[in-house]
């Protein structure tokens, strides 16, 4: 099949059907009809990220050979912009001697690779600053990947010195260390990147019904052996009770508590030792019903069909995590991806690589991803940035007072046109 992206919910075709080799599949039957249904977070945890037989875990999924393409994976420019990003906050914000920057679920590490190569040219801006990467991985699969990507393979499992469980040095000189939660990472003023990372969490689903509020879960089906089907739960679950707001209007709603979770302790981490997060993927602002859906080959594939075999997927609700940052930081955005780049300067970038290209199938190759990355049929409108920042980024913490007495703060790139000085 050819390369495709994941877009937002109602944007594919029919769900493929497919088998693996079942025993995801077996384990969950056995589990089912044990103990009765599970809610579709812990179908979906299972699915994903269960420590033999979880997607992630095994597959890995992303890029041309896997099972969906993402905005690094199309093009370097996505990465370098990013990149640029994080200088620019880092002069906003003083240019304080050192940063960590943190990546939640960097995939094949290519993000990280393209961002590591702009600090690398621009190193005379950077000279002073102590940078160290840290990557937040699951997958013992994609965290080689990355390796081999980002050092060449020289790693160091179970470094004794640190909470990290693998350590290297980048190509290009910087240490680089892995954790399995976002919680081992050592605290310090940081830069936090999660593209494509929040539409990966489970979800919790609910139904309006006539009763009230019911949560969907996950059953296995009487009629057929080893198929499983989605049932309502026939009360209200704690969930249910937690998770829907009184004022609600839809009548389906899906809910990622750990996608709050680690919001709010990115939220907590910036409000304490300083820095940014930058959050990208397709989403909402709290309108979507039902987003849950499969991928598997680049094709859209059914939830519940061959679990572990396929990566699942829903929306993320922007409007949650701004509410989950609890006021902590400030939060901009989300703003669509075409917005966000045009802001960066990817016209400009754009422009200056077709200059430099000499043979017409790289010109192609250049115009074919930037369509990719910036028309809103495709991944322009469905994805979009949203960012954590300190208060004081935003606001001057004595504005009120004394109004004049300040040079205005500069504004934050992407989200406003680049000042390209
Ligand atoms: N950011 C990459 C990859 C996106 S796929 C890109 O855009 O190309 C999602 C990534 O999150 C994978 O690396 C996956 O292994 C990782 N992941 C999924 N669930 C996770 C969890 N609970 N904790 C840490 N990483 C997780």
């Amino acid at each position: 099949a050819a390369a495709a992206a994941r877009l937002c919910s109602g944007a594919g075709g029919e769900a493929e059907a497919a088998d693996g080799d079942g025993a995801m599949l077996r384990h969950l039957a056995r589990k089912l009809r044990a103990s009765g249904p599970v809610t579709v977070a812990e179908y979906m945890r299972e699915a994903l990220t269960n420590p033999g037989q979880g997607y992630y875990t095994r597959r890995g999924g992303v890029g041309e050979s896997g099972d969906f393409i993402t905005s690094p994976e199309i093009s370097q420019v996505f990465g370098e912009l990013i990149g640029i990003w994080y200088i620019s906050e880092w002069m906003a914000m003083g240019k304080p001697n050192t940063f960590q920057l943190v990546e939640l679920g960097p995939g094949r590490g290519t993000l990280t690779e393209d961002i590591l190569r702009v600090f690398k040219q621009l190193a005379s801006v950077l000279s002073k600053c102590d940078v160290s990467v840290h990557l937040v991985e699951v997958s013992p699969k994609l965290s080689e990947i990355q390796a081999v990507m980002l050092t060449g393979g020289k790693v160091q499992p179970n470094p004794e010195d640190k909470s990290a469980y693998m350590k290297g040095v980048s190509k290009t000189g910087i240490p680089i260390f892995w954790y399995r939660d976002i919680q081992d990472v050592p605290p310090g003023y940081s830069f936090y990147l999660a593209h494509e990372f929040f539409d990966a969490l489970p979800i919790h689903k609910f139904q309006r019904t006539e009763k009230g509020w019911r949560e969907v879960l996950v059953d296995i089906d009487p009629e057929v052996p080893d198929q499983l089907r989605f049932v309502l739960s026939p009360s209200r679950t704690p969930a249910t009770q937690n998770f829907i707001q009184p004022e609600e209007t839809r009548d389906h709603v899906e809910v990622c508590p750990e996608a709050g979770v680690i919001v709010q302790r990115l939220a907590s981490r910036i409000e304490k030792d300083g820095g940014a997060a930058l959050v990208a993927d397709y989403g909402h602002d709290g309108t979507k019903t039902d987003t849950f859906r499969g991928f598997r080959n680049h094709k859209l594939h059914d939830v519940l069909s061959a679990p572990g075999t396929a990566d699942l997927t829903a929306d993320v609700d922007f409007s949650y995590l701004r509410k989950m940052a609890q006021g902590r930081t400030a939060t901009l955005g989300p703003i669509k991806q075409r917005e966000f780049l045009k802001n960066m300067g990817i016209d400009l970038r754009l422009q200056v690589l077709l200059q430099n290209s000499a043979d017409t199938a790289t010109r192609e190759q250049l115009l074919h991803s930037y369509d990719m990355l910036m028309n809103p049929e495709k991944m322009g409108d469905c994805f979009n940035f949203f960012a954590l920042l300190p208060h004081h980024r935003l606001v001057h913490p004595d504005k009120k007072d004394k109004p004049e007495s300040q040079s205005p703060l500069p504004p934050v790139a992407g989200f406003n046109e680049l000042l390209l000085k």
